[in-house]
Order: C-alpha cells, then structure tokens, then sequence
C-alpha cells in the first residue's frame, strides 16, 4: 500500500473506538483523496468551497465531506445539497442562512457551532455567551432545518501542551453545559470536534469524538 494509505491505517488503528477521523485534504490534489479513500477513508474535510466543489466532483459519491473552514454567507447555497457536516458555524447570521438555503431543498444540514478557545485574535467562533444568548432566543428554537449535532474548536498553535490541554478541556466543557441545557434527551448533539495532526492526542485525552487530520495523512502543505 501507498504511504496515505497507511498512515490512514495506522491512525484508524491508534484512534479509540468512539473517536472518528476527518481527513483533511484541502490543497491536495484528488489523486491523494484517492488513495486514502481505497483505503477505507470516507470522511474529508476541506475548508474552502470553491476547492470543495471542484474536487467532489471528480471523486466518488459515498464520500461524507464536512465543511470545516470559515463559511461565507453568499457561499452557503452552493454546497448545501451535499454537505454532511459543517463544522464552523461561527455566528447566528450564518446558521440563518444555512437554514434558509437547507429549507429550500428539503434537506435537514448538521452543523456544529465552532467556539473561540485559543487565545489568538484571528480564529473565528463563538464564546460561550454568545451561544447562550443565541441559543435561548426564540429564532433559534423556530430554525427547523438545521440539526446542531455538537461543538467545534481550534487550540492556540503553541508547544505549550498546558494550555492547549486547558483550551480542549474548556471546549469539552462548553458541549457538556450545552448538552445539559438544550439537548439532554437529544443523542444527536454527540460531537466534540477538536484535535489536528500536532494536537490530536491532547484532544483525545479531553474527550474528542472527531479529529480533522492533515499533515500527518497527506504531508505537509506548500
Ligand atoms: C487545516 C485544518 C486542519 C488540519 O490541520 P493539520 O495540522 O494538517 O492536521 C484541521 N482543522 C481545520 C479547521 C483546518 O483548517
């Protein structure tokens, strides 16, 4: 087998039973999906949609691709009658959208609401407030075409292993407290999506069930 084939194998095997892996394979090309997916991949993750919708349609159809980068509003529509997931819903404004242009084709889109846990200023999300507030509002309970299967978040790019423990533990934190208020007999709010190729195993640790790797199945990116 190919190296991505076996690096695709060798996580399979090191990911506990309750933890699923998202290949992340934005700027690879298709021939590399490719060989991850002979070897049993089926879950990719790409985080722009021009690159996403491209490259779908060059690849086989059981391919689950989640959407797990920054999300435009104006791009919503096109991607929506194929998502599986969309793990960086990162204001309310964006998860309107998405349940407008989901209601318009009859479909029911899972997302997860993407939480601002490290301390860099760049990377988007939503701090616990907002969520409550966005949650306990009428609006929210009124949208239909959405289902929020749980919670996403990006640790600070450190080699301080403390803190991007202490950040992938408050996320976890924040699904519980969700999951206590608005979802406690809901089995599909169930996703902790935390941990990449340089973090993975700290996040494991503080409770992931989905980890988005890259560089670790694919190489490293130019
Ligand atoms: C690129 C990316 C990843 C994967 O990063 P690696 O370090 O290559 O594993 C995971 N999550 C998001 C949101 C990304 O943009």
């Amino acid at each position: 087998m190919n190296a991505i084939g076996e690096n695709i194998i060798s996580l399979k095997r090191e990911l506990p039973s309750g933890v699923k892996l998202v290949a992340v394979s934005k700027t690879k090309p298709v021939s590399d999906i490719l060989q991850a997916y002979n070897a049993g991949q089926r879950i990719f993750g790409e985080n722009r949609v021009g690159e996403l919708l491209a490259k779908k349609d060059q690849l086989p159809g059981d391919i689950e691709w989640h959407l797990i980068g920054h999300l435009q509003t104006n791009k919503v529509k096109s991607i929506i009658s194929f998502v599986s997931l969309i793990h960086s819903v990162d204001s309310f404004r964006l998860l309107k959208t998405i349940n407008d242009e989901a209601l318009k084709m009859s479909r029911v889109v899972s997302c997860l609401l993407q939480f601002h846990i490290a301390t860099e200023e760049t990377k988007f999300g939503f701090s616990i407030e907002e969520a409550l507030k966005m949650m306990d509002s009428e609006e929210f309970s009124n949208l239909r075409s959405v289902r929020i299967c749980g919670v996403m978040g990006m640790a600070t790019f450190t080699d301080d292993k403390n803190l991007v423990s202490s950040e992938f533990r408050s996320l976890a934190g924040y699904f519980r407290l969700l999951k206590e208020r608005f979802f406690k007999n809901n089995p599909e709010f169930c996703v902790i999506s935390m941990g990449m190729s340089d973090d993975f195993r700290i996040a494991i640790g503080e409770g992931s069930t989905m980890v988005r790797i890259g560089s670790l199945i694919f190489g490293k990116r130019k």
